[in-house]
């Protein structure tokens, strides 16, 4: 069998009826994902940032099987979810869909728990691949209603499963093996509630994943858009396929949208001081393409706004939570892990260096640089040291013809893994 390797994009938009956006949706060289949260205002958004930027974890290279370390990593997001309950009884009732897939370098993990879905692309024919864990669905698996029935039933949108931080709600998990030309989409239902299968199966057959992925969010705001859609699409090809320069995924940075996007996460220094411009088009700001650099400056200019908002409202709760949390990113030239969010409000810091690493960003391969300057979301300082373990074993060779070695003292560089890491 050829090796694979895929191309992706993740796109998102609020809609036309709501005010905020509870999906989250990522994609990367790595992992595909949407989390559709739940609960009303602050709490769906809440839950759907928790779960990706778990979920987001993942993005690495893994000591374990794809498979296991995405059930665990659910578990984890789950029980943070619990945690976050628990602290704060006013959003008891949130949860989240997780819809995700970890690629391996020759097959997919996957988890899927709720009612996003995954559908399938193969030779121009789409498939669903997900089973909604719906209630509407438990009829149509009964015989007791017909799909068409089931798409206009009033109750289509109550879930039966979801990730909701209690022990009853597991994901289920699977194995899929892509084919060369394979296209994959993961979707909230604000797609594929809008949006009928056939309508679907066209627009993704699309010149581009790109094109497609606009086709798709266009549909479902002209059927109404009464709900965040949100999709992630891969394409998949053999791996000596050039890079198309075209799409969004040509510069192998993970795309990040949605509420998770939305949320306190470390943004680079200039993000923080570029505020979107006062006479933004907000029709402009959901579709157009434009180079991820200036997309993601807008991203979290908004976010800031989003947290000086919750802060504001949740204070030193939600103070204290920023402080539970660990992200690696970079202090000068060296790799470093922080404790808090990255978000610095006039007179509080959220966030503080715990450890300066000895591992220089500049010795990194360009995808870890980009990865950092995003901050990497860690599970707790553990798994943050972790993460600049793995970081150290993909410093790249010093091209210096000084025979000096570098005074890099985790370990050697390891091209190949470096090479398999942006596959
Ligand atoms: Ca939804």
């Amino acid at each position: 069998m050829t090796a694979l390797t895929y191309r992706y994009v993740a796109l998102t938009d609020v809609g036309l009826r709501r005010s905020n956006n509870e999906d989250s949706g990522y994609a990367s060289p790595r992992l595909l994902a949407i989390a559709d949260g739940m609960g009303g205002a602050a709490a769906g958004d809440l839950a759907s940032s928790t779960a990706m930027n778990t979920l987001r974890t993942l993005d690495r290279e893994l000591d374990t099987d794809a498979l296991t370390a995405l059930e665990q990593t659910v578990r984890t997001a789950n029980t943070r979810l619990g945690d976050l309950i628990r602290e704060d009884p006013s959003v008891e009732g949130m949860g989240t869909t997780i819809e995700a897939m970890l690629w391996d370098g020759e097959k997919l993990a996957v988890a899927h728990l709720g009612d996003s879905r995954t559908y399938r692309l193969r030779e121009n024919h789409l498939t669903q691949i997900s089973a909604d864990h719906t209630f509407v669905q438990s009829l149509v698996d009964e015989g007791r209603l017909t799909p068409a029935e089931a798409r206009t039933h009033p109750h289509r949108s109550l879930l039966l499963r979801a990730l909701l931080g209690r022990d009853d709600n597991a994901a289920d998990l699977s194995w899929i093996q892509p084919q060369a030309g394979d296209r994959y989409l993961l979707c909230s239902d604000g797609l594929s509630d809008m949006v009928t299968d056939d309508h679907i199966e066209q627009a993704l057959r699309a010149d581009s994943i790109d094109l497609a992925a606009t086709e798709l969010v266009g549909l479902a705001l002209e059927a109404g858009g009464v709900d965040n859609v949100t999709v992630v699409i891969a394409e998949f090809l053999d791996a000596d396929a050039p890079v198309d320069p075209d799409l969004s995924s040509a510069d192998g940075r993970p795309q990040l949208v949605g509420a998770a996007a939305e949320q306190p996460r470390p943004p680079t220094e200039q993000a923080v001081t570029a505020a979107p411009p006062p006479d933004l088009d907000e029709e402009e700001l959901r579709y157009a393409s434009r180079p991820p650099g200036r997309r993601r400056r807008v991203r979290i200019g908004l976010g800031l706004l989003v947290v000086l908002l919750v802060l504001a409202g949740a204070g030193y709760g939600a103070y204290r939570w920023t402080q539970t949390q660990y992200y690696v990113g970079t202090d000068g030239n060296q790799v470093a892990i922080f404790r808090g969010v990255d978000v610095d409000l006039p007179g509080v810091s959220l966030s503080s260096v715990t450890e300066v690493t000895e591992v220089a960003v500049d010795t990194l391969p360009e995808y870890s640089r980009d990865q950092l300057e995003d901050g990497i979301p860690a599970e707790s300082r553990a798994d943050a040291e972790q993460i600049v373990t793995g970081l150290g074993d993909l410093v790249e060779p010093t091209p210096s013809p000084s025979p000096t070695p570098t005074k890099k003292t985790s370990g050697a560089p390891e091209p190949s893994s470096s090479a398999s890491s942006r596959s």
